[in-house]
């Protein structure tokens, strides 16, 4: 589950967003219709000669309102704080910058690996110009072309190579991990603290181990979990932390490693759009998800107020459908013991097993209530049988005549079905179809 990070730095145009789309490819998105959902990614998975990584291009998060020259050095921090590694990326039909070597500089304070990039050199005549890179004193500089798609192997074989050295340990104990996220603001870390209290555990015993640090541990009835980045969660100050990328960024980070996701809204303000867009990951990323409607206690409510409240979620999350609600208050804590009990039941949801004989028995009732459909020239999809590949989150594949038959509508009836039949509350399912002659 852990893989190393790697963050692309540089000025703005130099091909930093070219050169993320080169590596990460094309990857299609579950959710592609969700507005904002992967337009302007800035955190994506990448992979090279069978080695994965996470790749963050930070040229994405925009700081507003700051100079360009704080914005670029700030970009540069967020490098250090996420990364594992920083691959720099200059211009080489521009030669040397003030700012690039400005940027140098403050990652040559970190003593991470740095990689430098000297874009936009299209062809072999063009290769003498990266010798002045050498100058930033971050060392050797590696021509590539984003646009052509050139020299980006050894750009890779070199980033992959500092891998080994990193050290960083697989997770491998079985508590349940989760995540709360959600935008600033909508009291992430209070309910942390209200969530596990006073008694919490940081362990971190194991030595050079820079991720558990950031985790909390904490068992309740006999059940461990793992909270997730929660020292980013309390983590205060600077000042891109309050910036929306940087929270998606951070959120991108916890879901990844997370089993279970603690989407916290702000009742007291509504659903805004960034509240879909990082609700959006973690569905498309697979994770089961709870839904904690915060600052309940601000609410000028009556007996209406809750399942209002709730239907708004509904239509504003209709991809989520399967997401159980709770309101509570971090302040007063009111209702915050709810949680515990939604995340151990939408955790089995995500972990569940279905018998092949019981789904298929499922799948023929299915289709004798509601029989697959026809195209135009008559032809019936047919689907011989169901098998569950793998849970977390769990997945069917559907062994049909032609999967060209196999209409949305139609799946989502087949979900629906499925849904009823197990209780799959709180976790996305995921049906493939597979043809078969
Ligand atoms: P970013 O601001 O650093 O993310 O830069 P972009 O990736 O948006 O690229 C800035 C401009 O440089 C765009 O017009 C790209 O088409 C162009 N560009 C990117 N890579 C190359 C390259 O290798 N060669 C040339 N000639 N242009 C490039
Ligand atoms: P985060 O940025 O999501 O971690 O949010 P914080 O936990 O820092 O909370 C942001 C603000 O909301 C702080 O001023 C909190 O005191 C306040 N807050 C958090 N939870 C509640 C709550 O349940 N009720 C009320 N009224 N305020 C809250």
């Amino acid at each position: 589950m852990n893989m190393p990070t790697v963050a692309v730095v540089g000025r703005p145009n130099v091909g930093k967003s070219t050169l993320f789309n080169r590596i990460i490819g094309e990857r299609k998105s579950i959710v592609e219709d969700t507005p904002g959902v992967t337009r302007d990614r800035i955190y994506a998975t990448g992979e090279w000669l069978g080695k994965e990584f996470h790749i963050i291009d930070t040229g994405g998060i925009e700081i507003k309102d700051e100079p360009f020259q704080k914005q670029i050095a700030m970009q540069a921090e967020i490098a250090i704080d996420e990364a594992d590694i920083i691959v720099m990326v200059v211009n080489g039909r521009e030669g040397v910058t003030e700012d690039d070597t400005h940027v140098a500089r403050i990652l040559q304070r970190a003593k991470k690996p740095i990689v430098l990039m000297v874009n936009k050199i299209d062809n072999f005549e063009m290769r003498n110009d990266i010798y002045e890179f050498y100058s930033l004193g971050i060392g050797d500089p590696f021509p590539v072309s984003g646009s052509h798609g050139l020299g980006l192997g050894d750009v890779l074989d070199e980033v992959i190579s500092h891998f080994d050295n990193l050290n960083i340990e697989e997770e491998t104990d079985d508590s349940i991990h989760v995540s709360l996220i959600g935008r600033p603001n909508v009291g992430k870390s209070s309910l942390i603290n209200a969530i596990i209290g006073e008694e919490r555990v940081i362990v971190s015993d194991v030595a050079g181990t820079t991720r558990d640090a950031i985790d909390t541990k904490h068992t309740v009835d006999g059940v461990d979990y793992t909270f997730v980045d929660t020292a980013g969660i309390r983590k205060r100050g600077k000042v891109y932390e309050s910036t929306e990328k940087y929270s998606v960024l951070r959120a991108n980070v916890a879901i990844e490693r997370s089993d279970v996701c603690i989407l916290v809204l702000n009742g007291e303000e509504g659903i805004r759009e960034q509240d879909k867009r990082i609700a959006g990951i973690a569905h498309e990323a697979g994770r089961a998800m709870v839904i904690v409607v915060n600052k309940w206690d601000a609410v000028e409510k009556d007996e209406r107020t809750m399942k209002e409240f709730e239907e708004e979620i509904r239509k504003e999350f209709l991809f989520l459908d399967y997401a159980p609600i709770t309101f509570v208050s971090a302040k007063t804590t009111r209702r915050v013991q709810t949680i515990y009990p939604l995340i151990n039941l939408v955790d089995e949801s995500h972990k569940r097993r279905v018998q092949s004989s019981t789904l298929n028995e499922v799948l023929v009732d299915s289709i004798l209530m509601n029989p697959t459909p026809r195209d135009k020239t008559g032809k019936k999809l047919n689907i011989f049988y169901g098998t569950q590949v793998s849970v977390a989150p769990p997945t069917f594949v559907m062994f049909v005549n032609d999967t060209e038959l196999m209409h949305f509508s139609y799946k989502r009836y087949l979900e629906n079905r499925l849904r009823q039949a197990f209780d799959f509350t709180g976790t996305p399912i995921h049906i493939i179809t597979r043809q078969r002659n």
